[in-house]
């Protein structure tokens, strides 16, 4: 507590000196007025003689701010900026051990990013790309925001699409996601920074007879089906050309939806929500993944590291191989089952590789 008594000490001296610096620069200011000019020039050469007597602390004026945070971890565990000790000292040592990829690991990606996915999720701090993707270097290209919201962040989505043209955009909900039950109710009361950025979520009040919980849940996936939607209004002739997936996903950490903690699920693709089509677009591409089209070593789980192009070889080989019999069945009779005449028909024959998948890097 001594140190911690000095160090506030320390602050609180330098402090006080940045204040009284901003006084001496106010009271050097030309005031404008009509006061009497030996008045005015006693009044700047005292202003003068006041900061020339205070080199010192004019020169450390800002320097504050940056001190305290070191000096702050003594007082309590919980306290802000003793946390934020915590927290930097834990991602200087992350890493620390990151970098023990090696410069072949970074090397591979150090001069342009070709991902596969744009991926569109909410800035929460449950989510992260290691609940779907063991290797997301230069594959996910990352746009986050609470309630992830195309139109909250189209320019980002965009340039994920068309710029860098990812053949996947997934919009990733999550249960227990704290921006749609915001819009569930009364926006009102959040500033108006927040606010601005929830108006455009829109779903359902909740249901009479129907839990919060519940509600809740069936809010979160709304809002994904809302948000790829969206996405097809934008987006939509990549998808009709072949050269876009919008995939609505939920990560369920809550097990909201009874699939399993932390189970991701499929519900939306390309505007289609059918639960039987999408059980038949979960088969087939766990089941006919272009072996080209994979950048992973050993199977989908690749160790870090492995991230692997497509050969142009194997990229062209899954241009040309349509789905097999069994799994062109399943989705056949899944677009029978399809209950929306007007919606876009799950593939029955690989579509054109990507330029990513294309370009052999
Ligand atoms: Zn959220």
């Amino acid at each position: 507590m001594v140190r911690l008594g000095c160090a506030l000490l320390f602050a609180s001296t330098l402090l006080f000196g940045c204040n009284r610096s901003e006084q001496a620069t106010a009271e050097a200011r030309p005031t404008h007025t009509k006061a009497a000019a030996a008045a005015k020039a006693a009044e700047k050469a005292k202003a003068l003689e006041k900061a020339k007597a205070k080199p010192e602390q004019n020169e450390h004026a800002d320097e504050p701010r940056r001190f305290v945070v070191p000096f702050a971890w003594e007082a309590s565990r919980d306290e802000p900026l003793s946390q934020t000790r915590a927290y930097l000292k834990e991602i200087l040592a992350d890493n620390h051990v990151y970098m023990e990829h090696g410069p072949k690991f970074f090397a591979s990606f150090a001069d342009g990013q070709k991902p596969r996915a744009t991926v569109l999720t909410c800035a929460d701090s449950r989510v992260h790309t290691s609940a779907f993707d063991t290797t997301p270097e230069n594959d996910d290209f990352m746009v986050r925001n609470i309630g992830n919201q195309v139109n909250n962040a189209l320019g980002s989505v965009e340039y994920g699409v068309e710029h860098l043209e990812t053949p996947v955009l997934m919009i990733l909900g999550h249960s227990g996601c704290g921006a749609v039950k915001a819009a569930m109710g009364d926006i009102s009361t959040q500033s108006e920074a927040v606010r601005h950025e929830l108006e455009n979520l829109h779903v359902s009040k909740p249901k009479t007879g129907v839990s919060a919980d519940a509600a809740w849940s069936e809010a979160v996936v709304e809002n994904v089906h809302s948000q790829v939607a969206i996405a097809l209004q934008h987006f939509g002739s990549r998808v009709q050309e072949g050269k876009l997936t919008v995939v609505g996903v939920v990560y369920d950490f809550r097990n909201d939806l009874g699939h399993g903690s932390g189970k991701i699920t499929i519900v939306d693709v390309n505007g289609n929500s059918d639960a039987s089509r999408m059980q038949a677009f979960v088969e087939a591409i766990e089941n006919d993944a272009a072996p080209g089209a994979s950048r992973k070593k050993d199977g989908a789980r690749g160790k870090r590291g492995d991230v692997e192009r497509a050969d142009s070889g194997s990229a062209s080989e899954a241009a040309n191989n349509p789905l097999s019999p069994e799994l062109k069945r399943v989705v056949d009779r899944a677009n029978e089952m399809a209950n929306q005449a007007s919606a876009p028909k799950l593939r029955t024959a690989a579509p054109a590789p990507s330029p990513a998948a294309a370009s052999g890097h």
